[in-house]
């Protein structure tokens, strides 16, 4: 056994309540039921892992107290897993993230972090953000790092600085065990990333909608076949796949009536076998414990359920939403803070809702936005689609938006 996996299974061996190591730190309560792991370089990884995206949040403030009971069942369970970036949660994920963590044996966890490509314009960026990254998460190494987001706006920035032979130094140095990258392009793109370097994981956008609509079956085809061990990034599409349209939902219901939308997708995920970890962006300790379950009393994705989760992505599709993760990159670059994922977001509650009161609903809640962030305030700068991983005409959009919400208006 490996020094790593040794001090894992020792803290996760210790039993009673949180005691305090030797070097003063938390040692972690093994709970019975430990989720199901994969193999990634010789380490067990959990198959489950905490996306820190979209962190508690009370009074606009990431909620601590919720955070730290969070890490701490997600660590008795074995779902050490942690996934942060530099500009997520407003820039302040890290600082939280690294908070918390920083009161476990750093070898009791997996911490990944990203570099965030659209900020470099230089080899030296490349260092300045990720010393700044190791301070903010409170650590001395990443175990997996990437190039944050690697897209059509993005590939230059990647190349033309040498991000990955800046990254190999740091790699060579014991700073980050393991190097990848995060990906928004098409598959043409992917090719050309992968066969560039020696890449040890990439993380992809997927789930049983993305399959299709944004083609990520290629995407997931050319790393497997390339041999590179993926990590899959939005596996419920920020959320959306939990709230299913009634269609869509009684559709899962008929065919898999144990089955939580939630759980059904994160199982969709885990059915790919180069996949080696599935991130979720957990918001509350609820959130987390039903997930942790689905990998606790894991069952394997059926054929059957393929078919099912074919059919509720065309039922998906044919409600014809806007393709938004709410992953809010766009809103740290827009000038007039418009809330365009709340926008959208309101827009696909409308378009998957089969309710008579939807149009009224569509319209109170639209009005119920602070009127400096609705979509008329838009000045069509087109900043927020250099940002959008999605590659949306984010401004064109809203207008789409605007005027269902007019339309809506004098229907109810
Ligand atoms: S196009 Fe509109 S929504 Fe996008 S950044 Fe500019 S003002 Fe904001
Ligand atoms: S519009 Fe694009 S960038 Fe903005 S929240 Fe949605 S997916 Fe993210």
């Amino acid at each position: 056994m490996k020094r790593r996996e040794f001090i894992i299974s020792s803290v996760m061996a210790v039993g009673g309540a949180a005691m305090l190591t030797g070097c003063g730190k938390k040692e972690v309560q093994k709970a019975e039921n430990q989720i199901v792991t994969r193999k990634f370089n010789n380490l067990n990884i959990p198959l489950l892992g905490f996306g820190c995206m979209r962190l508690p949040m009370r009074d606009g403030k990431i909620d601590m107290v919720e955070l730290d009971k969070m890490v701490e069942y997600a660590m008795a369970h074995g779902a050490n897993y942690f996934d942060t970036a530099y500009m997520y949660v407003d820039a302040k994920s890290e600082n939280a993230i690294g908070e918390i963590l920083k009161k476990y044996p750093r070898e009791s966890f997996f911490l990944a972090d990203k570099n965030p490509a659209y900020l470099v314009n230089s080899k030296e960026d490349v260092h300045r953000l990720f010393n700044e990254q190791l301070k903010k998460c409170q650590v001395e190494y990443f175990d997996n790092y990437m190039i944050h987001n690697i897209n059509k706006n993005t590939i230059s920035n990647y190349r033309d600085n040498d991000m990955y032979g800046e990254l190999l130094k740091l790699k060579k140095e014991g700073k980050i065990k393991n190097l990848g990258f995060s990906f928004h392009g098409d598959p043409k793109m992917l090719r050309e990333v992968i066969n560039e370097h020696k890449w040890d994981f990439c993380q992809l956008q997927m789930n049983y909608l993305d399959w299709e609509v944004i083609n990520a079956k290629e995407l997931y085809e050319i790393a497997d076949e390339a041999g590179v061990p993926v990590i899959v990034m939005e596996p419920l599409r920020g959320g959306g796949l939990c709230n299913l349209s009634e269609k869509a939902a009684a559709k899962l219901k008929e065919a898999c009536p144990d089955q939580t939308p939630a759980s059904f997708g994160l199982r969709w995920a885990s059915s790919k076998k180069r996949v080696f970890t599935i991130l979720s962006g957990m918001s509350n300790l609820q959130q987390m414990k039903e997930n942790i379950d689905t990998f606790v009393n894991f069952k394997e994705f059926t054929p059957q359920e393929e078919k099912v989760a074919a059919d509720i992505a065309k039922i998906i599709q044919e409600q014809g939403e806007i393709n938004c993760t709410a992953c809010r990159y766009c809103m740290e670059v827009c000038p007039k803070a418009i809330n365009i994922p709340a926008i959208f977001g309101l827009y696909n509650i409308y378009k998957s809702s089969n309710l008579p009161t939807k149009s009224f609903m569509f319209v109170y809640n639209y009005n119920a936005l602070n009127e400096d962030e609705r979509a008329d305030k838009c000045i069509n700068c087109h900043l927020c689609s250099k940002n959008c991983p999605q590659g949306l005409d984010i401004p064109a959009l809203l207008k789409k938006v605007e005027a269902a919400v007019k339309s809506a208006d004098t229907d109810r």
